[in-house]
């Protein structure tokens, strides 16, 4: 199980630090339960631009099981994600920069666990009922 990886995000990003890590899905201790198989490459890069906004690129990749929740066989699934997440440092900057066109922030305090990240952008990912699409499903007409 992969433990806790606790940064700075102020000064993972001001530093443009970077961490990887590639895990069969049964190492996050949130997604175990998720999926019946596979593994993710996930790379969370923290970016300064030159006008002062912080950010964290996450990119997270790799195929996985999910159960399908009308014949409860297993479907497999590609996770592709590539998200910016600004810093926040406080409420009106939160909402000043999720109202931005193709913005996401976040309000972190002075640690942020990078796995609890990772799973938060996963699970959010996620289809809410996985199903097999019609004609691969064994369970048909329903
Ligand atoms: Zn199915």
């Amino acid at each position: 199980m992969l433990g806790t990886v606790e940064v700075d995000p102020w000064r993972f990003c001001r530093d443009a630090q970077s961490w990887e890590i590639r895990s069969d899905v049964a190492g996050f201790p949130r997604l175990a339960h998720e999926f019946t198989q596979g593994a993710l490459f996930c790379r969370v890069a923290g970016r300064a631009d030159p006008r002062g906004g912080l950010s964290l690129q996450v990119s997270i990749g790799g195929e996985v099981g999910l159960t399908c929740q009308r014949c409860l066989g297993s479907l497999s699934y590609t996770v592709g994600l590539e998200r910016t997440l600004y810093l926040a440092r406080n409420e009106a900057e939160l909402e000043r920069l999720d109202a931005l066109p193709d913005s996401d922030a976040i309000q972190p305090g002075e640690r942020l666990d990078l796995v609890e990240l990772v799973e938060d952008e996963v699970l959010l990912s996620l289809p809410l009922v996985p199903m097999h699409a019609e004609g691969e499903c064994s369970l048909r007409g329903v």
